[in-house]
């Protein structure tokens, strides 16, 4: 009898203390959603919170025999989800995934559209590429980034981009520089260890080291005024490539004008990190060159992917393990010996993105394409479209990002977050189970988050920006 009081009284206890875990983990979940402004996430958390504290504080206050089969459901089932974390299942297979050939540089639509009508690059790329030329001018013909004209045309926020785009272009001109007369000799693991932590300390979030291959290296310029269609070689055996964080906040409006400053701006902190870096090397008597933003010799995505900085997911950006595809990317090339850190063994983002599909669910331009990867060049890859996704962008005036801002690996870098990332790593049942999670709390086609609110919204008078001093707005003020 007292064996069955005491068992009865830690049932209870135990169903108890599991209700407060819940509730606390929940009502964590709750906070942390409100702090990233995510309202739909915040109001389930805590509605889950109140649901499952009531059940499990009636389970327990409920008689024995009911106790004790909530004690042994509770109990089977938490045992059951450990066990599937647990179990690898669901790898995806990484496959033939190196390129064959490199790329030409004046076949990206960055380039083409800054073909000029009527000069002889114009003429002699749309000559050898007449299938590319309708669609070219068709964008040509839309308003563009930073337009007036455009669909999401905010004044102040294109004004701090064009503030932004102009340091970059800039910046452009010092992407190489001259070489110190006297090489200092420096043991590759001292030399790594250093330029990866000087990195971060100037703003890189991760950093990894590659050895350069050719399909790294573009095959012709195509960008820049009397260098456009040259041939590049490029001969640097080292590539240090890194990332830098975009804005939680600033890609939740996506697809709006924030997104074009927050891209804009974190464009000039690549730039900064990569030139100083450049700089540096060369200091210490070793060819160094930065790789920025309208000036890079290398396909920045696969030198980053090579020195395990993340996979190359569905979108055609690299997902990043802390971050996902919310970052950009800044690369130098030196001859200074480093040590390669090699691609990270860990296909559970190309099985993530396998199942999800949430970026090609959303993507307004229809750019990303559903089911599985295909043979392109000699490697298997997601091919998106990016001629039909900057022709949106041209339309709108901005970045679009809503890709990056709905995908599941995008949320911020925090402890709930980050639990759920390296469950994902381990197991396939995790990925599945955190994908259903991710579209009830975040939604399957997740609304736009507001912009931080110092940013002014399209429309909005003038008279706003001085509602912070206690003013109000005048009447008839002009507008964004
Ligand atoms: S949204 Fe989903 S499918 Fe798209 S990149 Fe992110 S994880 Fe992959
Ligand atoms: S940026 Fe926008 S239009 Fe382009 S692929 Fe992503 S979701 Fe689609």
């Amino acid at each position: 009898m007292g064996a069955y009081v005491d068992l009865d009284q830690s049932l209870t206890l135990a169903l108890l203390a599991i209700g407060a875990l819940t509730f606390f983990g929940l009502l964590g979940l709750a906070f942390t959603s409100l702090l990233e402004g995510e309202r739909r996430a915040t109001g389930l958390a805590l509605a889950a919170a109140v649901a499952a504290a009531a059940l499990l504080t009636l389970a327990a206050l409920a008689p024995p025999s009911v106790r004790l089969v909530a004690g042994v459901v509770v109990a089977v089932g938490a045992v059951v989800i450990l066990v599937l974390l647990a179990v690898p299942m669901g790898k995806a297979e990484r496959g033939p995934d190196v390129p064959q050939v490199r790329v030409d540089e004046r076949t990206i639509m960055f380039a083409r559209a800054s073909l000029e009508p009527g000069s002889p690059e114009y003429a002699a790329y749309y000559a050898a590429h007449p299938q590319d030329m309708e669609g070219d001018d068709r964008t040509r013909s839309l308003p563009g980034i930073g337009s007036p004209e455009a669909a999401k045309a905010n004044r102040l926020v294109f004004a701090a981009m064009e503030a932004s785009f102009s340091l970059t272009e800039a910046l452009r001109e010092d992407v190489d520089g001259p070489v110190a007369s006297e090489k200092l000799e420096i043991p590759p693991e001292v030399a790594t260890h250093y330029l990866r932590n000087v990195a971060r300390y100037w703003g890189a979030r991760n950093v990894g080291v590659a050895e350069t291959k050719s399909y790294h290296v573009y095959s012709h310029v195509g960008r820049g005024t009397g260098i456009y269609g040259e041939p590049i070689t490029l001969d640097h055996r080292y590539a240090l490539a890194f990332t830098v964080e975009m804005d939680f906040h600033m890609m939740g409006p996506s697809p709006d004008a924030p997104v074009v400053m927050e891209s804009s701006r974190q464009y000039v902190e690549a730039s900064k990190v990569a030139l100083q870096l450049a700089w540096l090397v060369r200091s210490l008597g070793y060819v160094a060159r930065a790789h920025i933003d309208g000036n890079y010799r290398v396909i920045a995505p696969l030198v980053a992917r090579d020195a395990g900085l993340g996979e190359i997911g569905r979108m055609g950006l690299l997902m990043t393990p802390d971050l996902g595809p919310r970052v950009r990317l800044g690369v130098v090339t030196t001859d200074l010996p480093l040590v390669p850190d090699g691609r990270i063994v860990d296909p559970s983002v190309l099985d993530f993105c396998a199942i999800c599909e949430k970026c090609a669910d959303n993507c307004p331009s229809r750019s990303i394409p559903r089911g599985d990867r295909e043979m392109v060049a000699g490697a298997l890859r997601w091919r998106i479209n990016p001629d039909t996704c900057f022709r949106y962008w041209n339309s709108l005036g901005t970045d679009c990002g809503r890709c990056m801002a709905v995908c599941p690996y995008s949320h911020p870098d925090t402890v709930l977050h980050d639990i759920v990332r390296y469950a994902n790593r381990r197991s396939g049942f995790a990925r599945r189970a955190t994908l259903r999670l991710d579209d009830v709390f975040y939604g399957r086609k997740p609304a736009a988050r507001p912009a931080p609110d110092w940013i002014p919204a399209r429309g909005q008078t003038i008279g706003f920006l001085h509602r912070t001093h206690g003013r109000t707005p005048e009447k008839n003020a002009p507008t964004l």
